[in-house]
C-alpha cells in the first residue's frame, strides 16, 4: 500500500495576509509577498500556501496563477483556528537595532502576546519603526507557524508606562541587582503577567527605586551573571513560557 502524501506539505511556503480568511476567497497577492512566493519559494500552479489572517487562523490555498506582479490564490479550507495566546507582556528597553530585531523575533517565536518597547534614562535608541519591527514579527511568526501575531505598543516612556499599568497585571522586574529566584516568582504569580527588562547600561537608580516602589512590582534575578538586555528579555520569555505559559502539554 503506497501512503498518500500529506497534503499540504509541511514544506508549503507560509503568508500572514490582511484580508479576512474564508472557504472559496480569491486572493492576488502582491508586492514582498508575490516575489517570495514566486521568486523564492518558485511555487506554481496547484502547489499549497499556508495562510494566516491573524483573525480566524491558519488556511489552506492552493496556488491558482503565477503572474509577473502577482499570485492568484484560492483559500480552500482552515486548517487550524487562531492559537490562543498566553496573556505575557514584554516590555523591553529599546536597545541598539539588531539586538532589538532579534528580541522582536525570539519574543514572537517563543509566544509572547504583545511587545511594549520602553524608553528608558539610558536607552541609546529612543525610537522604534513600527513597520519595520511589525515585518519582523510577521516574518518570525510565519517562520515558527504561529497563527497569532503578538500586540506592539508603542514607544513608551518607562515613566509613562508605570504610571498607566494595569493594575492586574503583575511587572515581573528583571533586576541585575537581585530579585526573587525567577522560579519561585512565577510560581507565586500565576496569570496576566509582563517581564520589565532595561537596556544596556541598565536602570539608573530612581528608575530602579520607581520599578521597585510599584504596586504590581516582582523583581526577579535571572541568575547570578549580568546578561545582556536581549539574553535577558529571551530567558525571562522562555522561563515564563515554561512554567506558566503554554509550553505545558
Ligand atoms: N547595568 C548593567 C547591565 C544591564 S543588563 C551594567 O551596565 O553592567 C540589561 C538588563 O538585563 C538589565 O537592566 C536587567 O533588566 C536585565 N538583566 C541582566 N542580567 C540580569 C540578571 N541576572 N537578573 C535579572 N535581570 C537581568
Amino acid at each position: 500500500m503506497s501512503a498518500t502524501p500529506a497534503w499540504p506539505p509541511k514544506s508549503a511556503p507560509r503568508l500572514f495576509v490582511e484580508t479576512r480568511l474564508e472557504a472559496g476567497l480569491h486572493l492576488p497577492v502582491e508586492g514582498q509577498q508575490a516575489h517570495y512566493l514566486g521568486k523564492v519559494m518558485r511555487i506554481a500552479p496547484g502547489d499549497a500556501v499556508m495562510l494566516c489572517d491573524d483573525l480566524t487562523g491558519e488556511w489552506v490555498a492552493r496556488v491558482a496563477e503565477v503572474g509577473k506582479r502577482a499570485v492568484i490564490l484560492e483559500v480552500e479550507r482552515r486548517t487550524r483556528p487562531r492559537e490562543d495566546v498566553p496573556d505575557f507582556w514584554l516590555c523591553a528597553a529599546l536597545l541598539k537595532k539588531p539586538n532589538f530585531d532579534l528580541v522582536l523575533e525570539k519574543a514572537t517565536e517563543l509566544g509572547t502576546g504583545r511587545v511594549v518597547p520602553v524608553v528608558t534614562r539610558r536607552c541609546v535608541a529612543d525610537k522604534l519603526n513600527p513597520e519595520r519591527a511589525r515585518t519582523i514579527m510577521i516574518e518570525a511568526a510565519e517562520q515558527c507557524a504561529r497563527t497569532a501575531l503578538p500586540g506592539l505598543g508603542e514607544a513608551t516612556r518607562l515613566d509613562h508606562l508605570l504610571r498607566n499599568w494595569p493594575r492586574e497585571r503583575v511587572l515581573f522586574f528583571a533586576d541585575e541587582n537581585g530579585g526573587m529566584p525567577v522560579a519561585e516568582a512565577f510560581a507565586a504569580h500565576k496569570g496576566a503577567a509582563a517581564v520589565l527588562v532595561g537596556p544596556e547600561g541598565g536602570f539608573d537608580e530612581a528608575e530602579r527605586a520607581a520599578i521597585r516602589a510599584h504596586p504590581a512590582a516582582v523583581a526577579i534575578a535571572l541568575g547570578p551573571r549580568i546578561l545582556r538586555g536581549e539574553t535577558a528579555a529571551i530567558a525571562g520569555i522562555a522561563l515564563w513560557m515554561g512554567l506558566n505559559g503554554d509550553w505545558k502539554p
